[in-house]
């Protein structure tokens, strides 16, 4: 059985959900309270990819660290791919997405120099106070070199697993 270990960042601004994201994926739980504790780097999760292969997924998680923009460069060492989230109640964290992206396609490179592939996720889709439309995201994916976007609330989980298996389908063309 092939096994492949993955290195995914999780990135965007404070407050979008990005623990409540890695937790719901790898613990199938949702809880207000949750927060990763202070000192973890990264949490597995295991998928049984086919009959042949096996996929073992690294969250990194960027973990209150946000105001660092910037993140360093061992945060970015080896990373295979990329989830950058906003929330759709805030304009300005999708906007933020453009500096995250920016920022990986300068120091999150794959051995031959390309970009890695990076999903972008608009959370929170199940609260009516949502300000940003599904064609203002789909423009602003194009525009700044997403592999695709998807709609997902980690409260709900819909489209938890399934913007993570997208991901991973582009990983593992590479
Ligand atoms: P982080 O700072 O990006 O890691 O964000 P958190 O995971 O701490 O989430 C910030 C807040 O948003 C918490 O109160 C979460 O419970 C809440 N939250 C996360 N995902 C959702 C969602 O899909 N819908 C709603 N309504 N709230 C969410």
């Amino acid at each position: 059985m092939a096994e492949h270990l993955l290195k995914i960042l999780v990135v965007g601004d404070g407050n979008v959900g990005k623990s409540s994201f890695v937790h719901r994926y790898v613990n199938g739980q949702f809880n207000n309270a949750y927060k990763m504790t202070v000192g973890v780097d990264f949490s597995v999760k295991v998928l049984h990819w086919s009959d042949k292969e096996k996929v073992r997924l690294q969250l990194w998680d960027i973990a209150g660290q946000e105001r660092f923009i910037s993140m360093t460069r061992i945060y970015y060492k080896g990373a295979l791919g990329c989830v950058v989230m906003f929330d759709v109640t805030s304009s300005a964290s999708l906007l933020s997405c453009r500096r995250w992206k920016q920022d990986l396609d300068n120091k999150a490179m794959l051995p031959n120099g390309d970009s890695i592939p990076c999903i972008l996720l608009a959370n929170k889709c199940d609260l009516a106070e949502r300000v940003v439309s599904a064609e203002s995201i789909g423009r602003f994916s194009e525009a700044n070199g997403f592999v695709t976007w998807m709609e997902i609330s980690v409260k709900d989980n819909k489209n938890v697993g399934e913007a993570m298996r997208r991901l991973v389908e582009e990983i593992l063309l590479i």
